[in-house]
């Protein structure tokens, strides 16, 4: 089997202001989504107005200002909370009901909801999707925009490290937007919620790290699964046996996994197919689900760490567990492999071991 790293580009402060934008885009722009955007992504401040820009001004303000959702309201009301704010700072400050300096921070402020009401007008018209139907690759020059648009690069002078890992996800993401480009020989019409879901998927999956691994029996949801490879993917077997249930006239059931970016080359896994109509695919995908489940019910769950090298076990790479499991887990494997206990689990792990385990228990 191969696995994936466990960093996902969608959890990037770069992942994350994209699919942010990607959310807000066909939605009602509710004040709390939009400001939990802003507040918890590096966000790039308009043109001009990087000295004054604060997420969390605006946040307050907007607050004052009444706003709930929707882009009538973030317009209207950022507008009469301006007006009003400079009106009360011009009165107060006649009637000498004002400090001079109270005035001026009010009409800041009344200035600061101006920005942000340019800010959500313009965000808005980024934000709008291409119509339905639209091909890939404009769907992904659409992302592209956003990417290039509205991730904030923090100047040289901070933190280099962190500034570098920025730039290096943006080019992750606009290597997965080329690569979606591609998608265009498959369907070349693309809806807004697919494009989302394709580009959302590719992020979280983590095909720069796909690799051989090891031999072992993967059991796992099947979001912790995707984006690796099996040499045998019960799943399929199960979606299967569901689509048997659910389509009883039909002869013939093939199912594979498909690749939804260029990383994985949009190639269709096993590439000749699933064939549960096949008597002997069919077989075999019951002997192995068989020593599945009966495992489970023998609690034989032996942890078996794979082969070591660059300094890991192949099969810990990708475990959960691996913190928890003892730093002697190859030699525990070592003892344990020849107890008859475990030949249902070597069976089904590990190729030819049923020739192995006749000679050696
Ligand atoms: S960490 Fe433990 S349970 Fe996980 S693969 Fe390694 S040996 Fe098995």
């Amino acid at each position: 089997m191969a696995g994936p790293s466990r960093d996902s580009l969608a959890d990037t402060p770069a992942g994350r202001t994209l699919l942010g934008l990607l959310d807000l885009a066909g939605k009602d722009f509710r004040r709390d989504e939009v400001m939990a955007w802003l507040t918890g992504c590096p966000v790039r401040p308009p043109r001009g107005k990087e000295s004054t820009f604060s997420p969390s001004q605006w946040d307050a303000i907007s607050r004052q200002a009444g706003i709930v959702g929707g882009l009538d309201q973030w317009q209207t009301r950022l507008e009469a909370f301006e007006l009003q704010t400079m009106a009360k700072a011009d009165s107060g400050e006649a009637a000498e009901e004002l400090s001079v300096g109270r005035a001026a921070a009010m009409r800041a402020s009344a200035g600061i909801a101006g920005d942000l009401r340019e800010f959500i007008k313009d965000l808005s018209i980024a934000v709008a999707a291409p119509p339905p139907g639209s091909s890939w690759p404009t769907f992904c020059e659409w992302a592209s925009k956003l990417l290039e648009g509205y991730i904030y690069q923090p100047p040289s002078t901070g933190d280099n490290n962190k500034q570098a890992g920025l730039e290096q996800d943006k080019k992750r993401i606009a290597q997965i937007l080329d690569d979606l480009r591609a998608a265009d020989s498959i369907n070349p019409s693309a809806s807004e919620e697919e494009f989302k879901q394709v580009l959302t998927d590719s992020m979280q999956v983590h095909q720069g790290h796909l690799g051989p691994t090891g031999q072992g029996v993967f059991v796992s949801s099947f979001a912790s699964a995707a984006g690796m490879s099996f040499d045998a993917i019960w799943m399929l077997g199960i979606y299967s046996l569901a689509a048997q249930q659910l389509v009883p006239g039909a002869s013939r059931f093939q199912a594979a996994y498909w690749f939804t970016s260029g990383g994985g080359g949009f190639q269709f896994a096993p590439p000749d197919f699933f064939d549960i109509s096949d008597d002997d695919t069919a077989q075999r995908f019951r002997e192995g689900a068989l020593h599945i489940v009966s495992g489970i019910q023998a609690g034989v769950f032996p942890a078996n760490p794979g082969p070591f090298s660059n300094e890991n076990f192949a099969n810990c790479r990708y475990c959960d567990f691996d913190r928890l499991c003892p730093a002697r887990r190859g030699d525990i494997w070592e003892r344990k492999k020849h107890d008859p206990k475990v030949v249902s689990y070597r069976e089904l792990a590990e190729d030819g071991v049923q020739t192995d385990l006749d000679g050696e228990v």
